[in-house]
């Protein structure tokens, strides 16, 4: 037998069909029959190879029988006389308009020399997605952690049947916070994940071939279609490291301060507090009505407008006002946001900090009524990111040798 030489994927031509390439299957995906959900129809996959080139590929269910056997999700393979077909399908994996078909003349056989990498992601910036860089529905990779887990919800579908929708917000290491939406299957795994006792506490999640998506007018990032792989917390070197790196947010913030100290700022900046929650002010409101697109707060206006019946002059209307000047929020409607005033006290004093929002519902998951509170306002700063883990907690009363209990 003649042996084919090895190509690769950006080198493929339609010229010839003898050659061959060394992939590794980095997704892959059943279609069932239509008219029987038992058997397949095809398999859809991804292929990268050596040169972190991506391609989709897809093998019919004539030819299973001969391939079946290798073609298993991080397999990887080399493959002579493939043959590159149109790729018609509906969601751009990859920016090629063709795919690697195996057909009768092809031969598969594993690869054992593969010098290529064991996955290779393509992180979003999560702020660009928010500020709407990307359109709808385009493939993306994206990681975070999980901020915020709300219920598993029930769907229906355009074909009528039932589905479930999970909410979530994901945030990165400089603090961008975007909407996610997960799916069906993958939300299913999500929800039970994050109510497993023995999960991690910070849960970072990461899809590979995930989707940029649209949820109640607003950009978010999403699981795409069949070929998405989602990764929750598994020992990667992507999802560690970004683990290591929000942890290191709490643990190497290198503007620690005693909160006797903080008078002596003089400038806006973030630091860190280490301390005891000793009490809430009832003085003050709890929440404020937040706009729904900058989260600033929102004032009542009255407008004077100009009758359309023309039978009086004019009418006043009642108009939701964003306070933000470059809010460009549309249609602006009020939630109410959490904004607790609280005291937090060290070993050097004592302050008024206000937990805004998520932070208060992850630390209190009740609401500040159920709470009781004494003292008197002096100092008041903003709380961006909170803790209430023992073991960061442990670390950094270590690190910075405080003794409180
Ligand atoms: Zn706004």
């Amino acid at each position: 037998m003649e042996v084919a030489k090895v190509s690769m994927l950006n080198d493929l031509n339609t010229f010839s069909n003898n050659y061959s390439i060394r992939v590794k299957i980095v997704s892959i995906s059943k279609k069932m029959m239509n008219n029987n959900k038992n058997e397949i129809y095809r398999l859809d996959m991804i292929f990268m190879d050596e040169m972190e080139t991506m391609i989709q590929a897809s093998c019919l269910h004539k030819m299973l029988g001969k391939f079946k056997e290798f073609l298993q999700l991080d397999e990887c393979l080399l493959i002579t006389k493939p043959s590159l077909a149109t790729n018609k399908s509906s969601a751009k994996y990859t920016k090629r308009n063709d795919k690697i078909s195996l057909y009768f003349y092809t031969s598969v056989e594993k690869c054992f020399d593969w010098s290529g990498p064991k996955y290779r992601f393509n992180f979003v910036n999560l702020k660009d997605v928010v500020k709407n860089k990307f359109e709808v529905n385009t493939v993306i990779d994206w990681i975070g952690y999980v901020d915020v887990c709300f219920n598993l919800e029930d769907t229906s579908k355009k074909d009528g049947s039932k589905g479930k929708r999970l909410n979530l917000r994901l945030e990165d290491i400089e603090g961008q916070k975007c909407p996610l939406t997960l799916w069906d299957g993958f939300a299913i795994d999500m929800f039970a994940y994050m109510n497993d006792k023995k999960r991690e506490k910070y849960v970072v999640i990461l899809c590979h071939f995930g989707m940029v998506n649209l949820y109640k007018g607003k950009r978010g990032v999403a699981n795409g279609f069949e070929l998405s792989r989602l990764f929750i917390d598994t020992d990667i070197k992507e999802i560690s490291s970004f683990r290591k790196s929000v942890e290191d947010e709490f643990l190497n913030n290198p503007d620690f301060m005693l909160i006797g100290f903080l008078g002596t700022i003089s400038t806006t900046k973030k630091v860190l507090v280490v301390g005891t929650i000793t009490a809430i002010c009832t003085n003050k409101l709890w929440y404020y009505n937040g706009c729904n697109h900058c989260k600033s707060g929102v004032e009542e206006r009255f407008v004077t407008k100009e009758n359309p019946d023309g039978l009086s002059d004019v009418y006043h209307e009642k108009l939701l006002v964003c306070t933000n000047d470059k809010c460009e929020g549309v249609d602006i409607y009020s939630i109410p946001r959490f904004k607790i005033p609280i005291r937090v006290q060290d070993s050097s004093g004592i302050v008024s900090l206000t937990l805004f929002d998520f932070e208060a519902y992850k630390i209190l998951q009740k609401t500040a009524k159920e709470l009781v509170s004494i003292q008197d306002q002096v100092e008041n700063y903003g709380i961006s990111m909170a803790t209430n883990d023992d073991e960061i907690l442990s670390a950094l009363c270590t690190k910075f040798n405080l003794n409180q209990v």
